[in-house]
């Protein structure tokens, strides 16, 4: 499809494709990694008082109270947060802000598809480094290339679709060796078993962290992500955020992340009860013979050796199961599974049995 009407370079987009939002009743949805349990009362409070009134008037653009409370909660300075509509805006501003180079970025081969969107949106070509045969990333690889031709880096961890987590000395050796620009650290799944990158921020001034409240605070549908970074970072995604939309974040938004943040209690509990479905789904997965990465998020990847990943993909939506699988080389074979509720996680291993039989 092309238009006389559209822009150059639009027909060549490849626009990314997000896992469906099917309108069928009694699925059991796991196939976006959304938190299977609702937000926290708190945040629900919040919202329904900030919607009470003052909707007339546009929110704060900087939504400097979030921004307050996010640097309170994260132990930095509010001149090192920044705020956007989800993660993938902040990433995009990310992009836009620190890779536009004559020079590749780098990331890894199997990662988030975003990735590679965004670098075709705003012309960044994407230098791809393959995870290792175990589909980790592996550093040594990064610490081969000439630090001074590449537009930066980034990698998500853990990783996604793979689920699998890197110690943060591995992340200090990419920091160290690529010092002179930004090395981006997506940390959208991190709240559920990896160690945050925040923790090296004051050491790396090219360090940008980001993060989402999608997943681990339940608020996908209100789009709410962050990065955290030095001051000279989030001055440079101001800038491009002031240049694309001053209110990114709605005056609800706003209310729910900061009452999100209070909530602590909630949150533990929340991430706690997916870490340990997550255990028992990886287990009772093992037991009818899937390989399964070592996850640290709310998903977990796996492959099962007598069957095709799309022959699965396709049975469990026979039985109302969505998960999601990845048509590409290496992966295709595995299957992407969010952890759900107890409820839906035994859904999906009667399902499997009734295929696998
Ligand atoms: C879900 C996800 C995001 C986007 O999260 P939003 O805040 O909902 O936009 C970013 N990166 C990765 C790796 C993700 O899985």
């Amino acid at each position: 499809m092309d238009s006389v009407f559209w822009s150059d370079g639009i027909a060549q987009l490849h626009p990314y494709v997000p896992g469906e939002q099917p309108k069928i009743a009694n699925l059991v949805k796991l196939n976006t990694n959304e938190n299977p349990f609702g937000p926290s009362p708190k945040v629900m409070a919040a919202i329904a008082q900030a919607a009470q009134s003052g909707l007339q008037l546009y929110p704060d653009p900087q939504s400097s109270q979030l921004l307050d409370a996010l640097a309170q909660y994260h132990e930095v300075h509010e001149s090192q947060v920044f705020v956007g509509n989800g993660s993938d805006e902040v990433l995009a501003h990310a992009f836009r802000a620190f890779f536009v180079k004559q020079k590749p970025l780098l990331i890894p081969d199997i990662s988030y598809s975003f990735y590679t969107v965004y670098g075709a949106l705003f012309g960044i070509e994407c230098q791809k480094v393959a995870l290792d045969d175990g589909l980790r990333v592996n550093i040594d690889d990064y610490l081969a290339i000439d630090p001074s031709s590449v537009a930066g880096v980034v990698i998500a961890n853990p990783n996604a679709p793979t689920g699998v987590a890197l110690p943060l000395f591995e992340l200090e050796r990419v920091l160290q060796h690529f010092s002179q620009t930004v090395v981006l650290i997506d940390e959208a799944y991190v709240d559920f078993g990896a160690d945050s990158a925040r923790a090296l921020l004051n050491q790396y001034p090219n360090l940008l962290v980001v993060q989402t409240l999608s997943k681990s605070r339940s608020l996908a549908g209100l789009r709410i992500g962050f990065a955290l970074g030095s001051a000279t970072l989030i001055d440079g995604l101001v800038r491009v955020k002031d240049s694309f939309n001053s209110y990114p974040l709605d005056k609800v938004a706003q209310a729910a992340a900061i009452a999100a943040f209070e909530d602590e209690a909630y949150f533990q509990e929340c991430r706690a009860a997916v870490m340990a479905q997550r255990d028992v789904v990886t287990a009772a997965l093992q037991a009818r013979g899937f390989e399964v990465l070592p996850s640290a998020t709310n998903f977990v990847f796996a492959c099962h050796p007598q069957h095709q990943g799309k022959e699965l993909l396709a049975a469990l939506r026979e039985r109302a199961v969505l998960v999601r699988q990845f048509e590409k080389p290496r992966i295709a074979d595995f299957l992407r599974i969010t952890i759900g509720t107890a409820e839906q996680n035994q859904a999906l291993l009667t399902a499997l049995d009734g295929i696998l039989a």
